[in-house]
């Protein structure tokens, strides 16, 4: 293959971003998905007239040329939405996330001044920048809080102690508490919300999945759907071919966007092995989903739910109709409680043995009833989140490198770029590589 044309490895947002921008400049491209659809980790499942995402999307408003993409392909079937979020602690709600005023109610007047000298002690004294999330969990809000919401619910959803995650895990959510922040909202006695509560965003009528199945309509090019990738062939510093089975494609320019590790696998001839160690040192987080789907009009008015409470297997659970009307058939609506996991746990293998303990746990805090329960899916969503375990940059550098020697690959992507990486970062980096590729 000798023109101008890039070959895409993998459908999710990442590699349809790549199509995208490559549709936009008028270069051929021709993409390769695995499964029978595409999507990726950011899909829509239905079952029995009921809609619900691979776990609680939202397209954040953070890129305004991504949010008017979206904007432009699905007009009205793009609707801003504003949902609180909560946290479930102790039989309690309170506000996600958390403010002084919430958390003044939550933990009542005594707690709460104890807690508020520890931020300020924690912001004034601390002067070193936190290695860890527990050192930057307990440096932004101090023993108390850190321990009550974020350390163990960190904990489950990376599946390792607090002090061995990289501060990256934090994401944004440890934003928006700042000294400052805290100590005019601790003295004005107002009952308005704080401005930091982020629940408004973009969501598609028919879920998250929409907005990339409008993006692969919309592009000009050839899309192979399961048709995984077995083989990337390489010689003299360059890639030349990808195998899938009994076929080869020939290659001119790889982007791909393939967890790290597979990538490194599927290489004809290997890799040296000193990367291939490396690349068995770096893990993935997965997610399990179990679905409820209930004959009640409504469970309640958030957002997302989150359970710090080591004693759920759950961290976080949301209800889809609460995004969308449309998710749920009328009077029905339904819940979805995400249990991350490794795929070595027994729940990865045999999830159903999860299922009766979550149905009744989510019964005892009130969420519906045993005779509104009319039906129960499991969905497992692998390479969900890629481990920042403190340093893990170390570990990928020299993983990089090897990879960036090839002249004509390019990797994007949650698991193909090991970063904490959402919707907008996707279609950023395509962009910018549809911009740099060199024919
Ligand atoms: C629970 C959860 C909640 C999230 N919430 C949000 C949110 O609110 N907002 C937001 O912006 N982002 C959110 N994200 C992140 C977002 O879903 C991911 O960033 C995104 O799915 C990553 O896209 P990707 O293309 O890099 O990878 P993926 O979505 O994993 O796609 C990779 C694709 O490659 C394919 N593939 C794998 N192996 C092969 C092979 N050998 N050959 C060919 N194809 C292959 C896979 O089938 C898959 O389709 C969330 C993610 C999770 C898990």
């Amino acid at each position: 293959m000798s023109g101008k044309e890039i070959t895409i490895a993998g459908g999710g947002p990442a590699g349809l971003a790549v199509a995208h921008y490559a549709s936009q400049r008028g270069i051929p491209f021709e993409l390769f998905e695995a499964g029978h659809k595409v999507g990726g980790n950011c899909s829509t499942f239905k079952k029995n007239a009921f809609y619900y995402d691979s776990g609680a999307h939202r397209l954040h408003d953070k890129h305004p040329e991504t949010t008017s993409i979206f904007k432009e392909l699905l007009g009205s079937d793009l609707q801003k939405i504003e949902v609180p979020s909560q946290i479930y602690r102790d039989g309690q709600f309170i506000d996600f996330p958390l403010s002084p005023l919430n958390l003044l109610r939550f933990l009542g007047a005594q707690r709460f001044g104890k807690a508020a000298g520890q931020i300020i002690k924690n912001k004034l004294l601390t002067k070193e920048q936190p290695r860890d999330f527990q050192a930057l969990a307990e440096k932004s809000y101090g023993h108390t809080i850190a321990e009550l919401f974020l350390l163990e619910y960190t904990e489950k959803l990376w599946g390792l102690p607090s002090k061995e995650l990289s501060t990256e895990v934090a994401g944004k959510r440890l934003k928006g508490l700042d000294l400052k922040t805290f100590i005019i909202e601790t003295f004005k006695n107002s009952e308005s919300k704080t401005e930091h509560l982020d629940g408004s965003f973009y969501y598609p009528k028919l879920g998250i999945g929409t907005l990339f199945e409008k993006l692969a309509e919309n592009s000009k090019g050839s899309i192979h759907l399961n048709s995984p990738i077995t083989k990337i062939h390489h010689e003299s510093g360059r890639l030349n071919s990808i195998s899938f089975g009994q076929e080869t494609h020939e290659v001119s320019q790889l982007v791909n966007s393939l967890p790290l590790g597979l990538t490194l696998k599927l290489l004809n001839p290997k890799p040296p092995q000193e990367i291939l160690q490396l690349a068995s040192d770096i893990k993935f987080r997965n997610v399990i989903l179990f679905v409820l789907f209930l004959d009640k009009s409504s469970v309640n008015g958030n957002g997302s739910m989150y359970f710090p409470d080591g004693k759920y297997p759950f961290t976080r659970v949301y209800e889809p109709r609460n995004r969308s009307r449309d998710m749920a058939p009328n009077g029905k609506t339904s819940l979805i409680a995400e249990v991350p996991c490794q795929k070595q746990d027994s729940i990865w293998t045999n999830p159903k043995g999860l299922s009766e303990k979550i149905k009744e746990q989510l019964m005892q805090i009130g969420f519906f009833k045993e005779s509104e329960l009319l039906d129960m899916d499991i969905q497992k969503l692998g390479h969900a989140y890629p481990i920042l375990e403190v340093n893990y940059q170390s570990k990928i550098k020299p993983i990089f490198e090897y990879l960036n020697s090839f002249q004509n690959l390019y990797l994007t992507g949650r698991n193909g770029l090991f970063a904490y990486s959402h919707i907008h970062d996707h279609m950023q980096n395509g962009k910018r590589i549809v911009d740099e590729l060199k024919f």
